[in-house]
């Protein structure tokens, strides 16, 4: 198959956001090992076609950002407090390239969800190997989120007249509270979040259909999902569907352990086969985005999640 329609990655994502300071156990190659272990399921000995996308210009970042927030990127203070690290890095010239490389790390990442999505409108599916910053706010970031990819492809797509109606299924670990904070009072964007109730970020946003689980309900994840799958698609049609894939629902892909539930990869696997063949099966466009995932198997989750996307993609037709 020519998986050129359906993927999207760039060698450039493995950037690494230890510079910073943070001890967090980042998986910035998870893109890089989906890929090989394709090449060695779908077709071995030949390397596995994407395309590359584009980094975001300023005046599409700001679609969604503010101004003053875009600006406040050049100091090192603002990029300590969205990676929760004391220490600011010394504001000089090298500090100046660092932060440069890292903000261009996000803004081809965040071209890479816009990308998909209009590969997904035109291809069906589509997935970005990378991103998923579903915690940056309009005004700031959080959680290791820099730009809002899922905000700006949302508004970027709108501005281009190709989409209006998008629905956001959101199944990473944490609740994407700034996707659910932009789209807050935006009436054709319907934010359906499967999230950890215990787990930060404690102060939960608005969702328009949310489903908090608890630890001991993780055998019911999928359950659950399926009926909110059906109740969302009661009462919104979207015209595409950004997937937030979050590996850290995982149990081998979460950094801090005991914090909440552990979905096994089988787990995984039927939780990806549910939302990606709801919307197949109704010829509803998907884009997938990668979202968290950490630590050395976090990419075998991630693996499920586009075999599928790919298997599916073959019969489906717009
Ligand atoms: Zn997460």
């Amino acid at each position: 198959m020519n998986t050129r329609k359906h993927l999207v990655y760039s060698p450039q994502y493995q950037s690494d956001l230890t510079v910073l300071g943070s001890n967090i156990e980042f998986a910035p190659d998870r893109g890089e090992r989906v890929l090989r272990e394709l090449a060695r399921e779908i077709s071995p000995g030949v390397e596995v076609k994407y395309r590359k996308p584009q980094m975001l210009t300023f005046k599409q970042m700001r679609r969604t950002h503010s101004e003053a927030y875009l600006d406040s990127l050049k100091l090192p203070v603002t990029w300590a407090e969205v990676f929760g690290v004391k220490t600011v890095l010394p504001g000089n010239g090298h500090t100046a390239k660092i932060l440069r490389k890292l903000l261009n790390d996000y803004r081809l990442k965040s071209g890479g969800t816009l990308l998909a999505a209009r590969m997904a409108l035109a291809n069906g599916l589509a997935a970005n190997l990378g991103a998923g910053y579903h915690h940056a706010h309009r005004d700031r970031g959080d959680g290791y989120c820099v730009l809002n990819d899922i905000a700006l492809t949302v508004h970027n797509l709108r501005f281009e007249k190709l989409a209006d109606k998008v629905m956001v299924v959101d199944l990473d670990f944490h609740q994407g509270n700034g996707v659910s904070s932009i789209f807050a009072d935006d009436a054709r964007v319907f934010t359906l979040d499967f999230h950890a109730l215990e787990a930060w970020p404690m102060q939960k946003q608005k969702c328009s259909l949310a489903v908090a689980i608890r630890k001991h309900e993780a055998p019911l994840y999928n359950e659950k999902l399926k009926a909110a799958l059906a109740l969302a698609l009661k009462s919104f049609q979207p015209d595409l569907v950004i997937f937030v894939h979050g590996a850290d629902a995982y149990e081998h892909g979460l950094h801090s352990r005991g914090e909440g539930f552990a979905l096994t990869l089988e787990q995984m696997k039927e939780r990806d086969r549910l939302v990606i063949d709801c919307f197949a099966d109704r010829h509803i466009p998907l884009a997938l985005c990668f979202a968290g995932g950490y630590g050395s198997r976090a990419w075998e989750a991630h693996y499920q999640g586009v075999r599928h996307l790919l298997e599916r993609a073959r019969d489906y037709t717009v």
